[in-house]
């Protein structure tokens, strides 16, 4: 029987942190539950978590924004690993729309998107500050009909300053696409194509969900 065979020279983590924070959307809180009967002698604990399920790097299922929309534990697994295509967008304006044609001219080293792919956008916006960058509907749906299978991004949001509707978020949910959010290192990637593993907890009734995400240079 041939077992799958996985090599690698690098992994690097690209999440962020969760640590104890009071912000009403991602919060983060900790405590130890008492024990009724603990065993004797020895160190043991439980501890509850308490966040929002925006907390840190997260993944957003349709729910986020379409009522009655697929919730993180009905995601398909195989949207959350595979080829990877980073996109170097940190050079592009801020606070201005990217075009279909940006991006396009991002995917360019790693020989263009590919049906299939996931896609990370690399921003370094929170080493950078200013206003956040975003892709125009356009560029996103030029995007989305490459097929892609997952969206990742290293900013806090996708969406159109000022707009309300959502055009961005629900061009990604309607067409089945989770976004993941707050990415972290993506500058310390070397290859505009990665592997990528990353898995939700298969947690019932949330919108989102923090997550693992690990990417693989070959
Ligand atoms: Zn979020």
């Amino acid at each position: 029987m041939k077992v799958p065979s996985f090599r690698y020279s690098r992994m690097l983590d690209l999440s962020r942190p969760i640590t104890p924070c009071d912000h009403r959307f991602v919060h983060y809180r900790t405590s130890v539950v008492e024990v009724d009967e603990p065993p004797s002698d020895r160190w043991y604990i439980t501890t509850s978590l308490e966040m929002g399920g925006h907390a840190g790097t997260h993944v957003e299922a349709p729910l986020h924004a379409i009522e009655n929309g697929t919730g993180i534990i009905d995601l398909n697994l195989e949207r959350f690993f595979g080829e990877a295509i980073v996109l170097d967008l940190s050079e592009e304006a801020q606070g201005k729309a990217l075009s279909p044609e940006q991006l396009q001219r991002a995917a360019a080293p790693g020989g263009g998107v590919r049906p299939g792919d996931i896609t990370f956008f690399r921003f370094d916006w929170d080493k950078r500050g200013g206003e956040l960058p975003y892709p125009s509907t356009d560029a996103l749906r030029w995007l989305v009909e490459q097929g892609i299978k997952l969206l990742g991004i290293d900013t806090p949001g996708l969406d159109i300053p000022g707009d309300r509707s959502l055009p961005n978020h629900h061009l990604l949910f309607t067409n089945g696409i989770p976004l993941i959010e707050s990415l972290d290192h993506l500058d310390q990637l070397q290859r505009p194509r990665v592997y990528v593993f990353a898995q939700p907890l298969p947690a019932a009734e949330t919108d989102a969900i923090p997550l693992r995400v690990l990417a693989f240079e070959g």
